[in-house]
C-alpha cells in the first residue's frame, strides 16, 4: 500500500493496523540534521516514508500546516530543573495533537483534490483530539467530520473548544454514554466495509499511520539539540500508545535516543506491561489527565509486532487472546527500549505545585505525569520530557494545584460567549450511521 492510500484507509480492511514496510534509515545524516529547524528536519523526514507524493509537495504541505502555530519554531526546549521540558502545544487547540493532525488535515486535501474524491471523517475523543482535527480540516469542501464524544464526561472548554467552530462541515455528536462507546461505536463502523466503502469513512485517530509518521519529527529535533553528543531519553505521558510509538521509530531510524519512559496515570495498563510482561484490561479511572483515560491502547500492536520479531501468527494469538480474555501474557519480557511506571493521581496534582513553587513553571496535567516520572527516573541522565497541552485547557486541575488562578490563553478567552452547535444522541451504531447518511458527504 502506498502513502496515500495508507492515508485514505485509516483501518487496514481486516481491522488490524498499518505499519511501514521497513524501518528507514538515516545514518551518516545527522550531521546534516542536526541544524535544521524542526520544520526543516520535517521536509527531510517525511519522505523517507512518502514515496507517491513528491519532495516539493511534502514542504509545501509542511509549510502550510505549520503556519497555523503562534510559536515561529513550532515546539520548544525549556530547561527545568534537571529536565528539559519540549514543549508541542504552540498549535490552534493547545495540544499536541495539533503537529500531527494540521498535516494530516492538509494531505487530506491534497489526496482528495487530485482524486476528485471526498471523506466522512469519524473521530472519536476523550478531549483533545476533536478539536485539533476539526481545526485540521474545518472549512474545506470535500471533508466532513463527525466527532463523537461522551456528553458532559469531557471539559467545558474542550467541548467549546468543538461545538463553536461555525463551518458547516463539521458535526459534533455529544452521545448518551461513554468513550469506550464512542470508541466502539467507531470500531464497529469501520468494520463495515460496505459502509465505509460508500460513505468514504476516513480516520483521524491515531490509528491513521500520518498521524505516528507526523509525530516521529519532534523526537529527531529533539534529540539533536543541544551541545551535549550523549543520546537523549524522552519522558511521555501515554494513554494510547501513539505518542511513544512514534519515539520508538525515531529510534530505530537512527536518531541519537537513549530510553523511552512511559509514565501513565493510574490507567496503567502499560506500566504493568512494561514491568511484568503482563497485559491485562482493567477498570476505566476518570482522572485529572482524560486524555490518557484509556485501558486499551490502540497502538500497542503496532509495537508489539517489532518486539516479536515480526512474527504475525504469534501477534495475532497474542491480541485474539487479550480480546477474548482481557489478559494475555508475554513470558520473562524486557525491552531494552523502554521504562514504564504509573502515576496516581495525587502526585499528579503535588508535581504540578511542585513544580511551579520551585521553578515557576505551569504544567498541565498530562506533562506532570510525565514529570513525575522523570523524578522517578533519577537515574537516566539526559532527560526530555514532552508536555503535551497548555496548562489554560485544564483550568480546574491547575488552579487548584497551585492555588490560585493562573492558566489562561488567548485562543480560549471568550469561547463560552460564542454560539455553540452540537446534536446529542443515543450511543447506537444505527443512530450514528443514519447521522452520516444524512448529513455526510456524498
Ligand atoms: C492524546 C493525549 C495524550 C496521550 O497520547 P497518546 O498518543 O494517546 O499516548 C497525552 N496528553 C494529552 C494532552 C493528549 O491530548
Amino acid at each position: 500500500m502506498g502513502f496515500m492510500e495508507a492515508v485514505m484507509t485509516g483501518l487496514a480492511p481486516d481491522g488490524g493496523l498499518l505499519i511501514p514496510e521497513s524501518v528507514p534509515s538515516i545514518a551518516g545524516r545527522i550531521d546534516d540534521f542536526k541544524d535544521l529547524s524542526f520544520v526543516n528536519l520535517a521536509k527531510q523526514v517525511l519522505p523517507f516514508y512518502i514515496a507517491d507524493i513528491s519532495s516539493e509537495k511534502i514542504s509545501q504541505l509542511v509549510d502550510s500546516a505549520y503556519s497555523s502555530f503562534d510559536y515561529p519554531e513550532i515546539v520548544s526546549l525549556v530547561p527545568v530543573d534537571d529536565v528539559h521540558i519540549l514543549e508541542l502545544f504552540h498549535g490552534p487547540t493547545l495540544a499536541f495533537k495539533d503537529i500531527a493532525l494540521q498535516l494530516l488535515g492538509r494531505v487530506f486535501e491534497y489526496i482528495l483534490n487530485d482524486r476528485k474524491g471526498y471523506l466522512n471523517l469519524l473521530a472519536a475523543t476523550s478531549g483533545d483530539t476533536g478539536s485539533a482535527a476539526i481545526a485540521g480540516v474545518k472549512g474545506l469542501s470535500n471533508i466532513d467530520i463527525f466527532v463523537m464524544y461522551p456528553k458532559g464526561r469531557i471539559s467545558k472548554l474542550q467541548e467549546l473548544q468543538m461545538t463553536t467552530v461555525t463551518e458547516p462541515n463539521v458535526h459534533c455528536l455529544a452521545v448518551e454514554g461513554s468513550f469506550d462507546d464512542c470508541q466502539n461505536i467507531m470500531k464497529n463502523l469501520f468494520g463495515d466495509l460496505d459502509f465505509k466503502e460508500q460513505y468514504h469513512l476516513g480516520a483521524v485517530n491515531s490509528v491513521n499511520w500520518a498521524r505516528v509518521l507526523a509525530q516521529v519529527v519532534y523526537y529527531g529535533f529533539a534529540s539533536l539539540q543541544g551541545q551535549n553528543k550523549a543520546p537523549r531519553s524522552f519522558v511521555i505521558p501515554t494513554g494510547n500508545f501513539g505518542n511513544i510509538f512514534a519515539g520508538f521509530l525515531a529510534k530505530q531510524m537512527g536518531f541519537p535516543i537513549d530510553k523511552l519512559i512511559i509514565s501513565t496515570n493510574e490507567n496503567d495498563i502499560l506500566a504493568r506491561f512494561f514491568n511484568t510482561g503482563q497485559y491485562s484490561r482493567g477498570a476505566v479511572h476518570f482522572t485529572s489527565s482524560p486524555a490518557m483515560d484509556i485501558q486499551v491502547p490502540s497502538n500497542f500492536e503496532r509495537f508489539l509486532y517489532y518486539s516479536m520479531d515480526g512474527d504475525t501468527k504469534r501477534l495475532r494469538a497474542f491480541i485474539g487472546e487479550f480480546m477474548q480474555s482481557g489478559m494475555a501474557i508475554m513470558d520473562d519480557y524486557q525491552s531494552k527500549d523502554i521504562l514504564a511506571t504509573s502515576i496516581e493521581d495525587r502526585e499528579t496534582f503535588s508535581t504540578i505545585n511542585r513544580i511551579y513553587a520551585k521553578n515557576g513553571y505551569i504544567a498541565d496535567p498530562h506533562t506532570a505525569v510525565g514529570l513525575a516520572a522523570a523524578e522517578q527516573f533519577k537515574m537516566i541522565g539526559n532527560k526530555i520530557c514532552l508536555a503535551t497541552a497548555h496548562p489554560s485547557k485544564f483550568p480546574e486541575v491547575v488552579d487548584k494545584a497551585i492555588g490560585r488562578k493562573t492558566a489562561t490563553h488567548k485562543r480560549l478567552i471568550g469561547l463560552e460567549n460564542l454560539k455553540s452547535r452540537t446534536v446529542t444522541i443515543k450511543a447506537k451504531e444505527r443512530v450514528v450511521a443514519d447521522y452520516i447518511r444524512k448529513f455526510g458527504h456524498q
